[in-house]
């Protein structure tokens, strides 16, 4: 492979930027994207970060039939004292090439991408709002673009970065949402793509979300698409319970996505001591804790929100009323240390937090 290296292309006139105040999560966009392109037998080439700005592409290009697409979502975080950091984006990239892996698209040099979005968001940073709870959505992504229809891995790809400044998720506090159990629709299933982070996921998750959003819940309860007995997760999060003092999540078994946030929460609780296991659990275990007084706490974990607690679960017929329909204690906990962390606030005993700094550009 040859020596890469970003070339930069400036824009000549920066956009206006948005409101701060109102940020709408995904919606304006930075002056900057960074592009790479796939071809054979060059492989990945022609790193660049350029001007925001649409894309000229075939109509036959396969990402738009067959779906053979990945993303990835991460966060960079303004600090008080000026510093920019992110939260384990290795780990993002690490699950960018898993899910390459599982759609059939060439891995990239993981390495090489984090350097090359590093110095995406530097180029950007005035974008980076630093009201309490802001942050700069980086939404990587893998489209197939070789024009062809037919049904085969793409020979030609594109990888694009680009930037968003989200406002905060918690503007009102943090109030726990209604979740109803799907016992129709399924999300994933085992040998299937859950694993992987694919936009087709999401499109068959939107049937189910719509049916209960009209019915007045904020998301969904997957549970897994043989039985449909055992618990997966929550709309486009992990999930875990609080169960007699022991913290419960479902265990990664081939349909489940893994978090990076799940991951943290998992390594904080044993941190801290408090019981956490990965296992298979039942919809009836779970009702059953709750009939007996056992179920503490429920929340979801994911890189919008962090911390999602769930004040009610709607599972045939019954309600399960969750802590008083408040925040646990145990989700608060988690919520404070992991977003301290993100923004500085707390000490990072995990090497977690990565910087951003106006380093040399990538060669
Ligand atoms: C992205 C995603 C999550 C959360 O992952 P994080 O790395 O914690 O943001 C959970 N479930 C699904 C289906 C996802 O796509």
């Amino acid at each position: 492979m040859e020596e890469w290296t970003v070339r930069v292309e400036h824009c000549d006139t920066k956009k206006e930027k948005p409101d701060t105040d109102h940020l709408e999560f995904g919606r304006s966009f930075t002056d900057h994207m960074f592009v790479m392109d796939y071809s054979e037998p060059l492989g990945w080439h022609d790193a660049r970060i350029v001007p925001y700005q649409k894309l000229t592409i075939d109509p036959s290009a396969m990402a738009f039939h067959y779906g053979q697409t990945v993303f990835e979502g991460m966060k960079a975080y303004y600090t008080e004292n000026g510093e920019i950091q992110l939260f384990r984006p290795d780990k993002n990239l690490a699950r960018l090439n898993h899910s390459n892996d599982r759609l059939c698209i060439p891995p990239v040099d993981e390495e090489f991408v984090l350097k090359a979005i590093k110095q995406l968001i530097y180029t950007d940073k005035e974008w980076i709002p630093k009201a309490e709870g802001t942050s700069l959505y980086i939404r990587p992504f893998i489209i197939s673009t070789e024009p062809y229809l037919g049904v085969a891995p793409s020979h030609h790809y594109k990888l694009i970065v680009i930037l968003s400044p989200v406002g905060a998720y918690y503007k009102e506090g943090i109030n726990p949402v209604k979740i109803a159990v799907e016992n129709h629709y399924v999300r994933a299933v085992k040998g299937g793509t859950g694993e992987a982070k694919t936009g087709g996921n999401y499109a068959s998750s939107l049937k189910a979300q719509e049916m209960v959003s009209k019915q007045g819940y904020s998301q969904v309860l997957w549970l897994d698409g043989v039985e449909k007995k055992y618990i997966e997760e929550v709309g486009s999060m992990n999930v875990f319970f609080k169960i007699n003092g022991e913290v419960v999540t479902p265990a990664l078994n081939g349909s489940i996505l893994s978090g990076v946030t799940r991951d943290s929460v998992i390594e904080l609780l044993k941190y801290w001591d408090v019981p956490v296991t990965e296992r298979r659990i039942s919809m009836e275990e779970l009702y059953q804790a709750y009939v007996d007084g056992q179920l503490e706490e429920a929340f979801g974990t994911g890189t919008a929100a962090v911390i999602s607690p769930i004040g009610e679960l709607a599972w045939e017929g019954k309600k399960l009323e969750v802590n008083n329909g408040k925040i646990g204690e145990t989700a608060k906990r988690l919520y404070d240390t992991m977003s301290g962390i993100q923004y500085g606030k707390v000490e990072d005993p995990f090497g977690w937090i990565v910087k951003v700094k106006e380093t040399e550009p990538v060669k």
